[in-house]
């Protein structure tokens, strides 16, 4: 080859390096998290990460080397958003001897088939709300590229009140406490064990808290909604909290426990089993998020008539609470609390997070509106609006599409056929 033709080659190939790589995807149906209509025949533009333009009918390149993704017979939507996922493992029969078993190692090669059929299933953003802490390492492998994953924000470990619903060490035996946790392993009492505990989780990595403000359905405790933390507790978390500038997840089925947590300044309510409509008439005073979990709901009660599933001490809980999320839910919406999609999954299996949209359009919230609760809904309560949530130009490609229109047909959307996450493609059927 000559030198003159070499220096050309490796000019071009520069020159290409230096402009990112555009790709034109054509939408037969476009829904783009904010807009209630559905378009026909769109073209998404965009330059390495980055959604440059959204253009009517299918647009020509104005490059050759650009890429083009034919989706004519699909319906495209941002990728979607589920607020409320343990990525860390999945219940079954085992998981309660499990605690006794599993190394983090063992919990880190779970998280990463459970991060992948997240992301598989058309969720390319989730909140991570509490495991053993392996999730912040997840976090960092995925961004990293080294696994395939959804973008994760994680609360890191959950914080509990001794005894509390995410105390680790609930039901154990009494030489197994003879070094009772605390707020390093975020167990905390009173304000000052609080801060300290808030202070522990930021410095390990965490993006967000997770706080259990009320008993739960899956712990080897009595009870599963007796309010956990006082509102002093509660304020001196979400105020901790706030000087790192990050936010505070509350769960909740009793009442009170959520009007403690809504009135200490939490972002949102996790499963809100009881919510009654004086706290409903809070949470919008407020701004607060509703998180409903229905698929977690049904799950757990469905599970509890399964002999052995659960101890004992789970099976009338879960029996009581799960079933009655769906019923709160109708009644939240209608009232007009925020809501951001959220599913529980790992309470069931990883990849069905999609259920939700079906359980929540059930009873009562449009399509539309359900997947904009997991779309512009999960960007607001993440703050990151200005770069995920729709698409639009200057948002980042999380994109993904389903076969059929799901306004038409809802059950579509149990069967994502594309998925892409910051500009790569990781499905297309
Ligand atoms: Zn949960």
């Amino acid at each position: 080859m000559k030198i003159k033709t070499l220096l050309a080659l490796c000019l071009s190939i520069w020159m290409t390096a230096l402009s990112a790589q555009s790709t034109y995807i054509y939408c037969g149906n476009l829904i783009n998290g904010k807009d209630d209509k559905v378009k026909k025949e769109m073209t998404i533009i965009i330059e390495g990460n980055t959604i440059v333009s959204v253009e009517k009918g299918y647009a020509e390149p104005s490059s050759r080397t650009a890429k083009i993704i034919d989706l004519k017979d699909k319906t495209v939507m941002p990728g979607w958003m589920d607020m409320h996922v343990h990525l860390e493992g999945e219940y079954d029969q085992n998981s309660y001897l499990n605690r006794f078993t599993l190394n983090d190692a063992d919990r880190a090669f779970d998280a990463v088939g459970n991060a992948h059929k997240t992301l598989m299933a058309g969720f390319t953003t989730v909140r991570e709300l509490g495991g053993s802490g392996v999730n912040i390492a997840l976090r960092k492998a995925i961004n990293s590229g080294d696994i395939s994953g959804p973008r994760v924000y994680t609360a890191g470990k959950s914080i509990a009140i001794t005894g509390g619903h995410a105390d680790p060490t609930n039901g154990y035996r009494k030489d197994l406490l003879a070094y009772p946790p605390g707020p390093g392993d975020g167990v905390a009492d009173g304000a000052d064990e609080c801060r300290k505990a808030v202070r522990q989780q930021v410095k390990n990595g965490s993006d967000l808290i997770k706080i259990t403000a009320t008993g739960g359905v899956l712990s080897v405790a009595r009870d599963g909604h007796r309010p956990q933390f006082t509102e002093e507790e509660v304020r001196a978390i979400v105020e901790t909290a706030k000087d790192f500038g990050i936010k505070v997840a509350a769960h909740a089925h009793g009442d009170e426990g959520m009007q403690r947590a809504v009135r200490g300044g939490v972002a949102s309510i996790e499963h809100g089993t009881m919510m009654s409509e004086e706290t409903m008439e809070l949470m919008k005073k407020y701004g607060t998020y509703y998180v409903p979990t229905i698929t977690a709901g049904k799950a757990v009660a469905d599970s509890a008539k399964v002999k052995g599933f659960y101890p004992e001490m789970v099976v009338p809980k879960a029996l009581e609470i799960g079933p009655k999320i769906q019923g709160t839910f109708a009644k939240a919406y209608k009232k007009g609390v925020k809501i951001a999609f959220g599913t529980d999954a790992g309470v069931f299996p990883h990849g069905n997070n999609a259920l939700e949209f079906i359980y929540m359009n059930e009873v009562g919230m449009p399509v539309m509106e359900a997947i904009q609760s997991a779309t512009m809904g999960g960007a607001d309560l993440l703050d990151v609006t200005d770069k995920l949530g729709s698409i639009e130009k200057g948002k980042l490609a999380d994109i993904v599409a389903t076969q059929d229109n799901p306004i038409e047909n809802i059950e579509t959307v149990l069967d994502v056929k594309f998925v892409m996450k910051d500009g790569v493609v990781y499905k297309d059927e």
